[in-house]
């Protein structure tokens, strides 16, 4: 990466993938290559369907599955939908009600909100305040209709790991089939199915140094009965997934599988210690929160929230930085801190939340780097906070009065104050202070330099429209706007 590359500490979003893997990816693609189409009778699809059965032996000694029990997808999501909906229409007759928690994944929330609407009833699990689930709160929620429970291994926001072989031996000892969406667990903890006790089990490759678009799901030997197929066309993969195989995708997760799998002793602790070395470097910060401290987490993903910052704002102090945020402005989500706030955050901290997620490639030197970025972002924002009752600068002497006026609330997520120093019937100079987003910020900060040197007469400077075309603000973002007016207007209010 050049030095002006972000820092990359997303790896729970996605990982690079690694050079082995592109270079077993590269052997399949081209005509000199095995390109050909696993399923074809001839030496071609031979060759093709040798990688396959070397990538699928990878890829299941990963979780401890045999290779037959591997179906290839084309990730996480398309695992959880397969394996959700499949192990439904596979138990209609014994009952539709589906057991899952809050803080999963959408790409299991939203097959259960589907499934809903055709006639399933499902029971989501409001796990404890650390983010850990108890294993007598699944036991409490199944019924006898109950057919399917789905609860993940490692939590992508918070990492927060339940146990998953407890929860499973709960289903199992009541015939109820048990799915677990793997994806942030492979490759950061130990996997073995066998333990786990799972009957299906998704993962995908490129969380772990693989390719985009693959993924697998696991479906135990005894299982198959359990699960339909959603989709038709062919005979692959045990007849749950037509289609002929990207073999190029497949031979890079297991390449990839391989790397993670021989890595993981040596790798996991050291991610461990990185993680920490992090939180211990943030900590001393104070009005910091470290969310799912007090249950077991995955080594490399820390989640922090802070007091006293707007979440927009602190992620636009951060742009050296490739980290993931709870605040709305970069998510696509409607709804992006529903996992923090599932753990009793209210709105405003489960925004005001970053998470670091470490991998392969991360230093300690970037650490701290993160580190001393964050603290800086974290303390110049804070300056402006209402928690400072004094103007940023002591300015303010002589026999000048100074003038003050605020609006809006921290709660509400914006909050304003302008402090004139008056002259007379003149504003000589003008500062504020806020808890806002970048670009109340922006206009609040400009405002100032058009408040200084006006008569009283000429305030205020425009209007909140005009301000907003003068600075760029997105008409959607107007409303923040009118909190900056309500702040000038209350000033010159107080202003006898
Ligand atoms: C990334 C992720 C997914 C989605 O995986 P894709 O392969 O991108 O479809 C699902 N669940 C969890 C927990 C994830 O972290």
């Amino acid at each position: 990466m050049s030095p002006a590359a972000p820092l990359y500490l997303d790896y729970a979003a996605t990982t690079p993938a690694d050079p082995a893997v592109v270079a077993a990816m590269l052997g399949c693609l081209g005509p000199a290559a095995s390109f050909g189409n696993p399923s074809s009778a001839h030496l071609v699809g031979a060759a093709a369907a040798a990688h396959v059965a070397t990538a699928r032996a990878q890829v299941a000694a990963l979780i401890g599955a045999g290779p037959q029990e591997i179906v290839f997808t084309s990730g996480a999501t398309e695992s959880n939908n397969l394996a959700i909906t499949g192990a439904v229409r596979a138990a209609a007759d014994r009952g539709t009600h589906i057991v899952t928690v809050r803080t999963e994944h959408k790409a299991v929330l939203d097959v259960c909100r589907h499934l809903e609407r055709t006639g399933c009833s499902v029971t989501y699990l409001t796990p404890e305040r650390s983010g850990w689930l108890r294993p007598e709160q699944l036991a409490a929620a199944l019924r006898p209709d109950t057919v399917l429970v789905s609860v993940m291994c490692a939590n992508n926001e918070t990492g927060v790991v339940h146990d998953i072989a407890v929860l499973a031996a709960l289903c199992r000892a009541r015939g109820i089939a048990f799915h677990s969406d793997a994806s942030q667990a492979a490759g950061r903890m130990p996997l073995d199915v066998e333990c786990l006790g799972v009957d299906f089990l998704s993962f995908t490759a490129h969380k772990l140094y693989g390719p985009k678009g693959i993924g697998a799901l696991y479906v135990r030997d005894g299982s198959r009965a359990r699960i339909q197929p959603v989709s038709f066309g062919g005979p692959q993969e045990r007849g749950l997934r037509p289609g002929t195989l990207p073999v190029h995708q497949i031979a890079g997760f297991g390449v990839a599988c391989e790397l993670v799998r021989q890595g993981l002793p040596t790798e996991a602790p050291r991610l461990k210690e990185l993680s920490e070395r992090l939180w211990a470097g943030l900590e001393p910060l104070g009005g910091v929160h470290l969310n799912g401290a007090a249950a077991p987490r995955v080594p490399g993903i820390t989640n922090v929230s802070f007091e006293g910052v707007e979440g927009e704002s602190l992620v636009a102090a951060l742009p050296g930085l490739a980290v993931s945020t709870g605040a709305a402005c970069n998510s696509e989500a409607r709804d992006p801190s529903y996992v923090l706030r599932s753990l009793g955050r209210d709105a405003r901290l489960a925004e005001s939340s970053l998470r670091f997620s470490l991998g392969r490639f991360t230093t300690p030197a970037e650490v701290d780097v993160a580190v001393d970025a964050v603290s800086a972002a974290v303390r110049g924002l804070r300056e402006r906070s209402p928690a400072r009752a004094e103007p940023p600068e002591g300015l303010w002497e002589g026999g000048s009065a100074v003038v003050r006026g605020e609006a809006g609330s921290q709660p509400e997520g914006t909050w304003v104050r302008f402090h004139l120093l008056v002259e007379g019937d003149r504003v000589k100079d003008a500062r504020f202070q806020a808890f806002a987003c970048p670009h109340t910020l922006d206009t609040a900060d400009w405002l100032c330099t058009r408040l200084r040197g006006r008569m009283r007469t000429e305030l205020p400077p425009g209007a909140p429209a005009d301000w907003a075309k003068a600075r760029g603000v997105p008409v959607e973002k107007l409303g923040r706007l009118l909190v900056v007016e309500d702040a000038v207007r209350a000033a010159l209010a107080n202003w006898t």
